[in-house]
């Protein structure tokens, strides 16, 4: 029993992350997409597109240094 308490997590003791701009602790889904040339992968007759989730904040849409991980 007590091996299983250790376990669980309490989120409410982890630390949020704020908007570096705002400081809001909302954020929002959206999706970045990626175009693959059909150069680039082996046997595909298409341009693939690939998509990517990333957050930005709810209240000034300021994306976080590392959400996006092409820029
Ligand atoms: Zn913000």
């Amino acid at each position: 029993m007590e091996e299983e308490e250790e376990k669980k997590i309490n989120l409410k003791e982890c630390e949020s992350i704020n908007c570096e701009k705002c400081n809001s602790i909302y954020f929002k889904e959206v999706i970045y997409i990626k175009t693959v040339p059909k150069e680039m992968i082996k046997g595909a007759t298409e341009d693939q597109t690939v998509p990517f989730p990333i957050y930005k904040c709810d209240e000034c849409g300021h994306i976080n240094e590392g959400f996006n991980p092409f820029e």
